[in-house]
């Protein structure tokens, strides 16, 4: 047979297939977190690998889960664990272009967003 090729679907880049939470390690009680949640992100981070497993207490708003908290505390580390992985592989280019927004600020040169290339996210809650 030829060499499976294949892409980062079904993969976690932060955790590969491993199946426990990335936070805790738990193997139980665990939700896919896609890691750019909001109104059409979903696929988007599936289908670069963009998600990890997280134990549900730390996810679910309902729960105290970082949906509660959008965009800080383990939802925004999240995002940039992500991003500073992506970008071992990747350039800064290719992550811009397919989520449009640079998480690692603290990183960052100070840059022009590109005219009409700026994305803005909606971040309606959305458990995902
Ligand atoms: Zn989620």
């Amino acid at each position: 047979m030829g060499k499976a090729e294949k892409g980062s679907h079904g993969n976690s880049i932060l955790t590969g297939k491993d199946k426990r939470c990335y936070v805790t390690g738990r193997t139980e009680g665990l939700d896919k977190h896609h890691i750019y949640h909001g109104p059409g992100w979903r696929s988007i981070s599936d289908r670069n690998g963009f998600w990890v497993y997280l134990w549900q207490p730390l996810h679910l708003a309902a729960l105290g889960g970082l949906h509660k908290y959008p965009n800080s505390g383990l939802d925004l580390e999240l995002k940039q664990a992500c991003q500073r992985k992506f970008e071992e592989t990747h350039t800064r280019e290719e992550f811009m272009e397919i989520i449009g927004r640079n998480y690692l600020e603290e990183e960052a040169e100070r840059e022009e967003r590109p005219e009409g290339g700026f994305y803005l996210l909606d971040e309606m809650e959305e458990e995902g």
